[in-house]
């Protein structure tokens, strides 16, 4: 390993992308940002919140913050718009997403300059939430009318007893979302509430609250009614306990911390919660992987959106007999990445998004420097490209009383260990309380899902890092363990926004002694059906 570590300390930086031209300011002006603010459910009875674009420090937007009153008020609103919404036929709900897919591919660029602006990543990496967002659209405006249609099923008694299950929407959803991937974390998780007949008020983060603003525009113009999507904007611990006050069904995205307090308040209100929560997670090299590709996987599963990605890989576990020449790719490719912050195509990897995901990332690193671990590429802040810019980084050497080690740092950070056999691999995999996504390589693609039933992660990835479960929208994706509560995607990914319904419809005789049936006549009559029943197979 001294050789590769030599190598990254003489190559030492990250070249830098060329940049684009246009600024932050002129790509969002002030007179948009005064447009997207009015979509705020807010009366001024609280001070305006200042944020700031991380790409270069500037201030970005003054928005309007909500109170715990105009919650209510947006609730209300909410709540009205919805028994209009309901009473439609879910094919027409259904093709608002529709058109709201065809609109979001031909306005993306708006939409890349607000990600950018507010979130300092990569415009290719702004570019997959435009990609996850149109695959939910797609899949939940064609699916939704047969996820939600009604079912026939068994009876209590065959014949006299006719079943059907519906599916109704809870009502008014309460939707909290985090900060690092805005339009698929707002409106992408919002989509399938809409077609399952939901209002929906959605608490964005405050720093990237434009963009949740701009989709819910786009979304009218597709034909959303304008009261369904209420947006409330404020500091989370004030907010977002009101927006869990009032919901009907609670949806977070967050840290783990965060969603273990939102659980219990909607526990103690008796509504339902999905969480999506942190992870720590891993990738798997086996022995026979083809090296070049897992090692240009590794890169986009850690360093994507500057690793500020619930699904991104931070422990990369790398069988011993392959592990310096897959090293060697890795840290080469890492250390080639551009970074930069213009906004247009072209740069691999862009900022972080504040000083607190600064100071976490710089900590991480070193203290585990400090303590032993050894840099294999990257290791420092950027400052000459922007205030909140890292190095892709690679540590080698980490232990366990190291917080990197174990803590999600939520950044371009990735630590490398070595095993020696397959049940050596998957045991420290799943040696963590979390179990959101884990990846795995290797050229034998059946041994590779084998491996992955073992796994204790809500989405595995064979040969790809993330994107190929996140992108498999008709399925679910969620997390283990203290990764979280519940599924997005696929069925349960709209079923959680509805309650199921039993209509059981019977007729010409009752579920109990008639016809002059003694008490005793009829349990004789009720066991010997029941017992035919069985023997017919019927469920
Ligand atoms: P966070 O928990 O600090 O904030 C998430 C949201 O919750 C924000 O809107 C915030 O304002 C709000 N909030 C804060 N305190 C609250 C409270 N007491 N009650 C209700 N709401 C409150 O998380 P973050 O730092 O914004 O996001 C990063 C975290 O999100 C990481 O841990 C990441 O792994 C996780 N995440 C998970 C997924 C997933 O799908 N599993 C996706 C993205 C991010």
């Amino acid at each position: 390993m001294t050789d590769i570590t030599a190598e990254s300390r003489s190559i030492g930086r990250n070249p830098v992308a060329p940049g684009a031209g246009r600024t932050v300011a002129s790509a969002v002006p002030q007179s948009l940002v005064r447009r997207l603010a009015r979509g705020i459910t807010a009366t001024g009875g609280a001070e305006p919140a200042v944020t700031r674009a991380p790409l270069t420090g500037e201030v970005l937007a003054e928005l309007p913050q909500s109170t715990t009153e105009d919650v209510k008020v947006a609730f209300e609103l909410a709540r009205r718009a919805q028994q209009a919404w309901a009473a439609l036929p879910v094919r027409r709900r259904a093709a608002v997403l529709l058109r709201f897919h065809d609109l979001l591919l031909k306005r993306q660029d708006e939409v890349l300059d607000l990600i950018q602006a507010e979130t300092g990543k990569a415009r290719l990496h702004a570019f997959t939430e435009v990609l996850a967002t149109t695959m939910a659209a797609r899949h939940y405006g064609r699916a939704a009318v047969g996820y939600l249609r009604d079912r026939r099923r068994g009876g209590a008694v065959p014949v006299l007893t006719k079943a059907v299950e519906a599916r109704r929407p809870k009502g008014v959803i309460g939707q909290i979302s985090p900060w690092n991937y805005p339009l698929e974390l707002s409106v992408g998780d919002a989509l399938p509430a809409f077609a399952a007949g939901n209002a929906v008020v959605n608490k964005p983060d405050t720093q990237t609250a434009l963009t949740a603003l701009w989709a819910r525009e786009l979304l009218i113009e597709a034909g959303l009614p304008a009261d369904l999507w209420q947006i409330v904007v404020g500091e989370g611990p004030v907010v977002g306990p009101a927006v869990v006050e009032h919901a009907d069904y609670v949806a977070f995205t967050g840290s783990t911390a965060t969603g273990r307090e939102v659980a219990q308040r909607a526990a103690g209100r008796l509504v339902g919660a999905s969480l999506e929560l942190g992870g720590k997670n891993a990738m798997l090299v086996l022995a026979d992987a083809d090296l070049e590709k897992a090692a240009e996987g590794a890169v986009r599963a850690c360093f994507d959106s500057a690793g500020q990605l619930c699904i991104a890989v931070e422990r990369l576990f790398v069988h011993r007999s392959v592990a310096d020449a897959f090293l060697a790719r890795f840290a080469e490719r890492t250390r080639a990445l551009r970074l930069g912050g213009g906004l247009a195509y072209g740069a691999d990897m862009g900022s972080l998004v504040s000083a607190r995901q600064l100071e976490t990332v710089s900590r991480h690193v070193e203290e585990a420097v400090k303590a032993g671990a050894t840099v294999l590429a990257g290791g420092q802040a950027r400052p000459e490209l922007g205030p909140l810019f890292y190095e892709p980084t690679i540590l080698d050497g980490v232990t366990p009383e190291m917080a990197v080690c174990a803590e999600e740092t939520f950044g371009p950070v990735v630590s490398v260990y070595r095993f020696d056999t397959e049940e050596e691999a998957v045991e420290r995999a799943n040696a963590t309380s979390y179990g959101l996504n884990s990846s795995l390589w290797t050229k034998d693609t059946r041994r590779g899902r084998a491996i992955a039933a073992r796994l204790r992660t809500g989405t595995v990835n064979v040969n790809e890092g993330y994107a190929a479960a996140y992108g498999s929208v008709a399925s679910p994706m969620g997390g283990m363990g203290e990764s979280g509560l519940g599924r997005r995607h696929g069925a349960e990914g709209i079923l959680r926004y509805t309650e199921g319904q039993t209509i059981a419809t019977q007729r010409l005789l009752p579920i109990a002694p008639s016809l002059g049936l003694s008490d005793e006549k009829f349990a004789a009559v009720f066991t010997t059906s029941l017992r035919a029943l069985k023997a017919l197979r019927i469920k």
